[in-house]
């Protein structure tokens, strides 16, 4: 059972209240302030700590759970229905695909010191000429991430690469339309 109430949230130092969308009883989830897709949301614990491994059984259950009801969410959203004759949105899981990816510690690239998990959509015909994962920072410097690259799938396992300078900071009032927006259709998921 979840449900949303507007108390005070933080992700890491951030105040973010107004860009929660979604909460559990472990987890919350926020839309991001510089997203690298559209629909790059973060699904955050409650608890503030930095390290994956500091969360207990229900706390990594319920941050989990809550990934696999956005992904619901986004596909709904950012996929579309191949039933649709107007091709319409409202696309199911298998209708798109997703990265859901964690940089767990600082060397791996985390810069936020709060454990969270990015989703990013990633429809069918969104272009695959990406390095979603170079972006991540810090990556060339990361001999795990290294190794890992060896054996990654070539063009469909990687984050985006958007322009720097495409990338600015979103508006308040950007983040808020879009968390109203995102709290409406989770009311539409199971
Ligand atoms: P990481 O580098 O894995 O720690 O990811 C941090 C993520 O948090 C990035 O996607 C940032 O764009 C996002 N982010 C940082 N500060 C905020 C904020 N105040 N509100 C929303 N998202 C944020």
């Amino acid at each position: 059972m979840s449900s949303y109430s507007w108390k005070l949230t933080y992700f890491g130092p951030y105040e973010i209240t107004s860009q929660v969308f979604y909460s559990t009883l472990h987890s919350y989830c926020l839309v991001n302030i510089k997203p690298l897709l559209p629909g790059h949301v973060l699904v955050v614990s409650n608890r503030i700590v930095p390290r994956f491994t500091d969360l207990n059984a229900n706390e990594v259950t319920d941050l989990y759970m809550t990934v696999q009801k956005v992904q619901r969410m986004l596909a709904k959203v950012y996929f579309k229905d191949p039933e649709s004759e107007k091709g319409g949105f409202g696309g199911k899981l298998e209708d798109g695909a997703f990265n859901v990816a964690m940089q767990d510690g600082v060397s791996a690239g985390q810069t936020v010191p709060h454990v969270h998990v990015h989703i990013i959509p990633r429809p069918k015909d969104s272009p695959q000429n990406d390095q979603i994962y170079d972006r991540m920072e810090s990556e060339e410097g990361n001999v795990g991430g290294a190794l890992w690259d060896r054996s990654r799938p070539v063009n469909q396992g990687k984050f985006a690469k958007p322009e720097e300078s495409e990338r600015k900071n979103r508006t308040e009032e950007e983040m808020v339309k879009e968390a109203n927006f995102f709290r409406e259709q989770m009311e539409l998921v199971d």
